[in-house]
């Protein structure tokens, strides 16, 4: 089984799509191994998204993702990284496949919905950014 670090971002959980998020992502066979609602400050979105320092669209993001509650998630699946990613769409919801999250619940780029892990080694970094061992069963 692979793991993978998801984030159900601010514009999704201030739009109340949180539950139906979750449904299709059980539906489609993850196991949530760990959950919590969080709310960013600046600081802390800057820190996550470091390896953006340098993009344009970096203050941006940040000041988005720092802007209202955000669900983080470790999802249990095999494979789970790539389908997750699968599951999430293209980063831009009007390149996003149909059935795809970003699709149905994304705006734009910059308000695209949900977030997911593009390799192993930043699954992990990510999952240990929000939660301690003791929070993943
Ligand atoms: N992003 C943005 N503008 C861009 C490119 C990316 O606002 O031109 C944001 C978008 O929210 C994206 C995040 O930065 O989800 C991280 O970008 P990445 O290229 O890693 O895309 P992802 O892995 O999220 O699909």
């Amino acid at each position: 089984m692979e793991k993978t670090f998801a984030i159900i971002k601010p514009d999704a959980v201030s739009k109340g799509y949180t539950g139906e998020i979750i449904s299709r992502i059980e539906k489609k066979g993850f196991k949530i191994s760990a959950m919590k609602k969080i709310k960013m400050d600046k600081k802390t979105a800057e820190s996550f998204y470091a390896v953006h320092k340098e993009k344009p669209f970096f203050e941006a993001l940040t000041t988005f993702m720092s802007s209202g509650p955000a669900v983080v998630m470790v999802l249990e699946k095999e494979n789970a990284i790539a389908e997750w990613r699968e599951l999430m769409g293209a980063t831009n919801p009007e390149d996003a496949e149909e059935n795809t999250l970003r699709k149905d619940f994304g705006k734009n780029i910059d308000n695209n919905a949900v977030h997911g892990s593009d390799a192993p080694e930043t699954a992990d970094i990510e999952t240990r950014f929000f939660f301690a061992d003791i929070e993943c069963v």
